[in-house]
């Protein structure tokens, strides 16, 4: 396996045998795939059009072992080795993004043409010595408020605020201020008012930023205009600079600070220009679409903000020397128009990286305010260490070398140098090496710059790209170590950059601040951000984060998700009542693991699990426990089945494969939850399990698909998404209305009409009641059938719309803490309603009016809140005939105080239903009564539901209700008969999933329920 180094050897040893006609130039490389270097290394030979492989040029297919690759030279490689004089005077003038990378072992071959000169060059400037300011750079250890932002977010809002806050003067050291909006802002805060306050300006004057409103020149033409002799201006001392004669930094005046009254310090990675600080910053933007709009064409960097006189008046002192230093070398040195024309058209010239592309944020993120103890570590390049390495270079070394668990990095480009007067940088590149092999959660977002020769040239510098991801317009220079320190500052990552033009950052060391960055960095690597191989999405988190990832709701069809999982604390499964349990598995230590991983459905499983019993907990009667005791189990993986259930010993879910992907119920937290909810129903009316009667299991199952619903609408991040996504009508198809959108997704693949096109169940349905005795046994989703899950579909939808209409109650403008009450108000009616209502055919409409007459009997200021919403919701779906709901006033007065009632009836539970008996033989199953437990309760709500047409549904009997149940279930073969009955009368489906069973008695055989399945199995 040849090295980096051999292929460099290679070329060495083989020159004469590489130089042929057309090969401009060799060096090693890589093969690069989308963007990225993939495989061993190769000698690239550049050619200008591309004819063939190397045959065709007339080179070797390999040498010393090493594969020779034929490449067409991108147009800056052209011009460099076609031109070199030019391409060297334009790698002078141009912005650091654009140059090109030199190799180790490069040569070039080409003739440059006798008759292309470089443009025309002034005599060489000279050079003055950097003398640094006198006060001595070190760290302060103190309480500190400090703003923290990050553009295009919020940066130009943080940087208005603080415009109107000098009241004498501001200083400044900026490398572009070409945005019309913050000079037009600068001038009214220091012109606004009583007198004209000071500025003190070193600017740069790079080549023209395709978005700038004015030049660089103009907008000092301007202040000049505007504040007369308030303004000391120079430009800044840089050897391309075309305002100067003599020059301290070669390439940039990058500083981007700002200091107010001596008091207060601005610093960022970001220009006063547009793409660093756009006028419409998202997040005092009322149109989301505008604001991702504004996201994806604008640029990432971070600010800070500190009000602190000795950390102010530190970096005052560095400008002003700056512009003391810079007023002697002030003068036009050269007029080169050519260049400068040449320089602005090498925007469209360089080369980006292909994998780069705009993408909307996920979320937009607002300035905090920290006034908290920390560490604040200045940084100022060129200033000089002992070793005169560079103080930046020296504390950077440490900082990168320290990172135990994750080091985040955050750079428009990493450009890796050939020169030996950069070793203290290629230094900091190792150090990067070393921890990342060392384990490190290593982490590293360039932007667009970093095209495919860059990626080259890092992978050749040892750093392994497969830690970068691409995002566009990112020029932010960041870094965030251990969820502990945060880095904010202008060097970029080249020799120049990191040790010799002038730039200014910060450490801070403050676990606060270092997570509000954290937190935007992982938002970028996340949703905006994109890796080798077109990899996007989540991946796994640093093992020191004390928090596992959770899905917002149902992952659904899209790999990755669509909505990425969020980081969340570690759920305590052990909480009683209502205690949990994974047996079988140890838990995986606690961190954000990958999607796809079984560490991560552990993680997804448990917390969605647990989030649902903390709501039930605090809504249930006390001492309400799990019918099979204290302690409930999750079986996470129980086989191959598009299926889960619950079966009263635990909560059991599978996996399946179908289109070539493997499905895992037990990742679903709608699947979680809506086992859960019954086993949760099961603790509260546990008559219901073997009930027969087919509104009782739908009703079970539509309590299952409630429970999803409230439990997702716990998470504050889904509350805030589904009033966005459904414009504040809850009762819309949404995320949240959509049950199980994976699993169903998977079984679509196999039945394509079981269940609806984007989702296992929606609870956004106009599904109106019919008595299910009449209805068929199976139909396809879009219809109306017995079937328990089916038929459960009219009463969520009915708890859908209530829920919409309370959320509209809550106030004129409700938002996502209302979300969460009414959630909680309506879930305790639904418990007290199911409490208070008896086990008859008609359950629905008994549950209905139960729930209603809740409402109406609860205390105080709650009394008949939402009457009106759950009666038009019971009513649109036919749970409740109009005349019925109408009726339902009278409850309260006949003393069926809900509220009451659920204490009373609370004392019956554990009761059995009553066995009626049916004839066995009449479905071939032997002479022996069929006994089931018949829905015979007492008629406690004279109500009814809607029929269709006119009136209300004539309640049918317990008995002819029993019958109809087993009936379904034996057309569906869900029972499992056992050896009951004559082979050859009896009808036995032998592929079916089975959720009853006949067990012999004394009396006759009794039909007993098995489990409560949720999913699906092809009949065969
Ligand atoms: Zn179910």
């Amino acid at each position: 396996m040849p090295t980096f180094a051999d292929a460099g050897r290679a070329i060495e040893q083989n020159l004469k045998a590489l130089r042929k006609p057309g090969v401009l130039a060799v060096r090693p490389g890589y093969h690069t795939e989308a963007g990225w270097p993939v495989g061993d290394p190769v000698v690239v030979a550049l050619v200008g059009a591309k004819k063939g492989e190397a045959a065709s040029y007339g080179l070797p297919s390999q040498v010393g072992g090493v594969p020779v690759e034929v490449r067409e030279a991108s147009p800056l490689e052209r011009l460099k080795a076609t031109q070199p004089a030019v391409h060297a005077e334009l790698r002078e003038r141009t912005r650091s993004e654009q140059h090109t990378p030199e190799f180790p072992f490069e040569h070039v071959f080409a003739a440059p043409p006798q008759a292309a000169a470089a443009p025309t060059r002034g005599p060489a400037k000279p050079q003055l010595p950097y003398r640094p300011a006198a006060p001595p750079l070190d760290p302060m250890t103190e309480t500190l408020t400090v703003i923290c932002a990050a553009s295009p977010d919020a940066g130009w809002p943080l940087l208005r605020d603080f415009f109107g806050r000098i009241q004498q003067k501001l200083v400044v050291g900026m490398y572009d201020f070409t945005s019309a909006h913050v000079l037009a802002g600068l001038e009214s805060a220091l012109s606004g008012g009583t007198g004209t306050r000071d500025l003190s300006l070193v600017l740069d004057h790079p080549t023209r930023d395709p978005t700038a409103d004015q030049s660089d020149g103009e907008s000092e033409q301007d202040l000049s205009g505007k504040l007369g002799d308030a303004l000391s201006f120079a430009w800044a001392p840089v050897r391309s600079s075309p305002e100067v004669r003599e020059w301290i930094f070669p390439s940039a005046y990058h500083i981007k600070v700002a200091v107010r009254d001596s008091a207060e310090l601005w610093l960022s990675s970001g220009n006063w220009n547009n793409s660093n600080q756009p006028e419409d910053a998202p997040v005092s933007d009322p149109d989301p679409a505008h604001a991702a709009e504004t996201f994806e064409k604008n640029d990432r960097d971070w600010h800070v903000v500190i009000a602190h006189p000795r950390l102010a008046q530190l970096y005052e002192a560095y400008l002003l020397n700056d512009r003391e230093t810079a007023i002697q070398a002030q003068g036009q040195a050269m007029e080169m128009a050519e260049l400068e024309a040449l320089a602005e058209q090498t925007f469209d010239l360089a080369e980006l990286n292909p994998a780069a592309v705009a993408r909307p944020p996920r979320q937009v993120f607002g300035p905090v305010t920290v006034t908290e103890p920390m560490t604040v570590q200045p940084l100022l390049t060129p200033d000089l260490a002992p070793d005169r390495g560079g103080m930046y270079a020296e504390m950077m070394q440490g900082l990168i070398s320290g990172a135990q668990h994750s080091l985040y990095i955050q750079l428009q480009y990493i450009h890796p140098t050939n020169q030996a007067e950069d070793t203290a940088f290629t230094a900091l590149l190792d150090a990067v090496a070393v921890r990342a092999a060392a384990g490190v959660d290593v982490r590293i977002i360039l932007s667009q710059w970093q095209n495919s020769e860059w990626m080259e040239r890092l992978q050749a510098a040892g750093i392994d790209t497969g830690l970068v991801r691409i995002q566009q317009g990112v020029h932010n220079k960041g870094f965030v170590v251990d969820h502990q320190r945060v880095v904010v500052s202008s060097q970029n990552w080249s020799g120049a950059g990191v040790l010799q033009n002038r730039d200014a950052g910060l450490i801070i060391d403050n676990p606060t601040i270092a997570r509000y960055f954290e937190g935007i960095f992982l938002h970028d690597w996340d949703n905006v951000a994109v890796g080798r191989g077109g990899r996007l999405g989540v991946t796994a988190r640093d093992a020191a984060v004390a928090q596992i990832y959770g899905w917002e709701d149902d992952p659904g069809e899209s790999v990755p998700a669509l909505v990425p999982p969020e980081l969340r604390a570690v759920p305590d499964l052990t909480l009683a009542p209502l205690q949990l349990a994974i047996p079988g598995i140890a838990a995986p230590a606690a961190r954000g693991y990958a999607p796809g991983t079984a560490e991560f459905r552990y993680w997804s499983a448990a917390e969605a699990a647990a989030r649902g019993a903390a709501f039930w907990r605090q809504l249930l009667p006390t001492d309400t426990t799990w019918q099979v005791g204290d302690t409930l189990d999750l079986l996470l993986d129980e086989g191959e089945d598009f299926n889960a259930y619950y079966n009263r010993r635990a909560l059991n879910f599978f996996h399946g494969t179908a289109g070539g992907r493997t499905v895992y119920s037990g990742e679903s937290p709608d699947i979680v939850c809506h086992e859960q909810g019954h086993a949760i129903l099961d603790a509260l009316r546990p008559e219901l399990f073997d009930a027969g009667t087919i509104e009782g299991a739908a009703f079970h199952e539509s309590f299952g698909d409630m429970s999803a619903l409230l439990a997702a609408l716990q998470l504050p991040s889904i509350r805030t998404a589904m009033i966005a996504d459904t414009a504040g009508d809850l009762s819309r198809s949404s995320r949240l209305s959509r049950l199980a959108e994976q699993l169903a997704w998977a079984i679509r693949q196999i039945a394509p009409d079981a269940v609806d096109p984007d989702c296992l169940r929606n609870a956004a349905n106009s599904f109106f009641y019919t008595n299910p005795e009449s209805l068929p046994s199976r139909a396809p989703a879009v219809s109306l059938s017995s079937e328990p899950h089916a038929f459960s579909r009219v009463f969520t939808g009915a708890f859908l719309e209530a829920l919409a209409g309370g959320f509209r109650l809550a106030s004129t403008n409700p938002g996502e803490a209302d979300l969460q009450v009414v959630s909680q108000n309506l879930a305790r009616l639904l418990i007290a309603g199911i409490l208070a209502a008896p086990i008859v055919p008609e359950y629905m409409s008994q549950v209905a009016a139960a729930i209603v007459a809740a409402d109406a009997g609860a205390d105080g200021a709650a009394r008949g809140k939402y009457g009106d919403v759950l009666k038009s919701a019971f009513v649109r779906h036919g749970i409740l005939s109009p005349q019925s709901a109408a009726g339902i006033a009278t409850f309260r007065a006949a003393g069926v105080s809900a509220a009451a009632r659920a204490v009373g009836i609370a004392a019956e539970l554990g009761r059995e239903l009553p066995h009626i008996a049916l004839s066995a033989s009449e479905y071939g199953l032997g002479d022996r009564p069929l006994l089931v437990r018949a829905p015979s309760d007492p008629r406690r709500f004279a109500v009814s539901a809607a029929a269709f047409g006119v009136g209300s549904v004539t309640p049918s009997n317990a008995e002819h209700a029993a019958r109809a149940f087993v009936e379904d279930l034996l057309q569906r073969g869900n029972i499992d008969i056992g050896g009951a009955g004559e082979p050859r009368m009896r009808v036995v489906h032998p592929h079916t999933f089975k959720t009853h069973r006949l067990v012999p008695g004394a009396e006759g055989l009794m039909l007993t329920r098995i489990l409560f399945d949720c999913g699906f199995r092809a009949i065969s």
